[in-house]
């Protein structure tokens, strides 16, 4: 019988090649606190995305916390609330308070349209998220940060290694955060990125993830602990080797989803962009009943009857959480919540074989 087909699987590099750095690992002693493997990681970081202010850090999610904390925001923060937890969290464990806004049919990023309505004298930044890989309208908002006098702070986690136009996604707004978790497109097991646009605040960050220390005597900020170690790096720079062959066998994956249900009446897809390079992360599909006959909850019956487990991502949306839903936080969020009432995300990574990806498709044809 064939193995349980989960919606990805983590990436591992030949054994031989992580060993490789296990020895010098060995040989050193160093294990943490931004040693030799965290530099070079960090080196090829910068290389790769093309930018000049960057760091390593133990997860996306930490990266996020810190680099908010070092922007020294007050007040509102606009964001998305179709998301992983990790973004409203971040805001609200630097003490802002989040303001929803919601998103756009055609790509689940935050709707440039809705964002200005939401705009008080207490805003002092958006915190967008390039969903799925989906990059946002970084040039419209732009125009209203700079009209607004606010900060960017792009939750990237899923768009690692894309480029607008040829260029990184990385170089738009004042910071972004890339997650490299196990089940991300490229991890180093736990871990993550922060690229900011100036030096200082990439300084700042840096003191702020080792506990704000700024010198043998002295603590100059109330940092925490968000280091990124040296296992940690090592797989970074094994799996930065395999990150164009592993994109390549996602793309097959993708555009063969793609082929199969662009015709299935009632099963909506994204739009894609031609002036982007995708990472092919993630294959959202979104259920409309009322074509389709049955409900999102049906279709992931079916595929979990097959032991095929689909996702639902992103639901519940951030604003309907326990923790969240009593809070009294600000929004517009009809589009957006509909939306997670209707999506799936179908199985994709580089070893997921095409019959397996014709027999998901067969499931959403057939209905059976
Ligand atoms: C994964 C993820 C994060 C958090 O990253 P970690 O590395 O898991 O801490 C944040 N935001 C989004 C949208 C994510 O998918």
């Amino acid at each position: 019988m064939r193995e349980d087909i989960f919606v990805t699987r983590p990436y591992l590099p030949p054994m031989e090649e992580y060993v490789e750095y296990l020895n010098r690992i060995w040989d050193s002693r160093n294990l943490t606190n931004m040693g030799t493997l965290w530099q070079e990681f960090n080196k090829s970081l910068m290389d790769f995305m093309d930018v000049e202010y960057c760091m390593p850090l133990s997860n996306g999610h930490m990266a996020l916390e810190m680099v908010l904390q070092a922007l020294d925001l007050s007040g509102e923060v606009i964001t998305t609330p179709f998301t992983f937890a990790s973004t409203t969290h971040a805001i609200v464990r630097n003490n802002l308070t989040p303001v929803f806004c919601d998103i756009r049919e055609s790509d689940c990023t935050i709707d440039p349209d809705k964002i200005e309505d939401l705009i008080t004298d207490k805003t002092t930044a958006i915190v967008p998220v390039h969903v799925y890989g989906m990059p946002c309208d970084v040039k419209r908002i732009e125009e209203i940060a700079n009209r607004h006098n606010l900060k960017v702070i792009y939750d990237a986690a899923h768009a690692f290694g894309e480029k607008i136009n040829g260029k990184s996604i990385a170089h738009f707004g004042d910071a972004s955060m890339f997650s490299f978790h196990a089940t991300k497109c490229f991890n180093s097991i736990e871990g993550g990125c922060i690229v900011t646009k100036d030096k200082s605040s990439i300084i700042t960050t840096y003191l702020l993830h080792n506990f704000g220390i700024t010198g043998k005597e002295s603590v100059d900020y109330i940092g925490a602990n968000a280091k990124m170690n040296e296992f940690q790096a090592a797989m970074g720079l094994c799996n930065l080797k395999h990150i164009d062959e592993n994109r390549i066998l996602r793309k097959k994956i993708f555009e063969r989803y793609m082929e199969r249900l662009s015709s299935v009446e009632g099963i909506r897809l994204l739009d894609y962009r031609e002036d982007v390079i995708y990472n092919y992360s993630y294959v959202p599909v979104f259920v409309d009943e009322a074509e389709y006959g049955i409900d999102r909850n049906d279709v992931h019956e079916l595929l979990a009857k097959r032991h095929i487990y689909a996702r639902k991502y992103f639901y519940p949306i951030a604003s309907k959480f326990n923790c969240y839903k009593d809070s009294g936080f600000r929004g517009n969020v009809e589009i957006a919540e509909r939306m997670s009432e209707q999506v799936l995300t179908l199985p994709i990574y580089p070893d997921l074989q095409l019959e397996v990806v014709d027999e998901i498709c067969d499931v959403l044809e057939k209905k059976e």
